[in-house]
């Protein structure tokens, strides 16, 4: 009897093998798949000026186009390249709504003055008198990217004029700078709209993020470079995932095409972005992707 009932056991523990292995193997989420809204983007002239221009305007829309990048925030060294992106119908017929931002550096010495330096002050009162002309003319909508090193210097007098004057034309401020800094940007200008680059680059934690976004309703966080944000596949680390999912409303996600590198890994780039995107809820996933730029600029959804 026994040598009847061993090829039935046989298939009954095959048959539980296989629910055990559909049961253990990993549920791998769809990429997200809508559009994105890239909210840290240079021009900078490295790309199209010299040395046989590696990113004319054609290249770098093309990237965007084939990524499904609808809308960027546009900033460069010096600001021609925000003007040059912005003016040419060839942005509007690849689908890429340029969102100009004034940059306050016009060369690499600016970066660690800009905040003492009257003449950048300006300038930026200048650039935003006049605007941006051609296909897509307006308004600048934006100042930054700035970078702050030592947190101290956002108290310096252009630092302070800058954002007074940003919450007074209800411009976004685009700021690389620490947990610290914030709070000290915050104080010249307590309505200003702050965007912190990189959620702070220097890896503040977690919680102080979080206590950061409760103080400051208007504050966003752009994603790039954010030390501790992916974990194992290119997911979303839990802490994150949890913070995200609790202020679905306040992070964007940005390139930083800051050296001609990053656009040569513009398509790895935003893959990553769609693959951690799509480990989230859709109507979140949608909101980081392209909700939260579109509506704090008030683009066409
Ligand atoms: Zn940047």
């Amino acid at each position: 009897m026994f040598k009847y009932f061993r090829p039935a056991a046989q298939v009954i523990r095959a048959r539980a093998a296989i629910i055990l292995i559909a049961l253990c193997a990993p549920v791998f989420a769809a990429d997200y798949a809508g559009p994105l809204f890239d909210a840290h983007l240079h021009y900078n002239e490295e790309a199209w000026a010299g040395n046989g221009s590696p990113h004319p305007p054609a290249d770098v829309l093309a990237r965007m186009q084939r990524n499904g990048v609808r809308a960027i925030v546009a900033n460069s060294r010096p600001n021609d390249g925000t003007q040059s992106l912005a003016s040419l119908p060839q942005a509007r017929q690849a689908g890429v709504t340029v969102v100009p931002f004034i940059r306050l550096y016009r060369n690499r010495a600016d970066y660690d003055n800009w905040f003492r330096d009257e003449s950048i002050f300006a300038m930026v009162q200048a650039e935003f008198a006049s605007g941006v002309t051609g296909d897509q003319a307006g308004p600048y909508r934006g100042i930054g990217e700035f970078h702050l090193y030592d947190s101290a210097n956002a108290n310096q007098p252009v630092a302070r004029k800058l954002m007074q004057f940003a919450e007074k034309n209800q411009l976004a401020v685009l700021a690389h700078v620490d947990d610290a800094a914030i709070d000290l940007l915050m104080a010249h200008a307590p309505d200003a709209r702050l965007i912190w680059a990189h959620t702070g680059i220097g890896g503040a934690p977690v919680a102080r993020v979080d206590a950061l976004l409760a103080k400051y309703p208007q504050l966003m966080g752009e994603l790039s470079y954010r030390p501790g944000l992916t974990c194992g596949g290119g997911k979303l680390c839990p802490e994150w995932r949890a913070l995200i999912l609790k202020y679905p409303t306040r992070f964007m996600i940005g390139s930083d095409t800051w050296v001609n590198q990053r656009w040569q890994m513009y398509d790895a780039l935003m893959k990553s972005y769609r693959v951690w995107l799509g480990d989230l809820p859709p109507e979140v996933a949608r909101n980081i992707g392209w909700d939260n730029g579109a509506a704090r600029f008030g683009l066409k959804q």
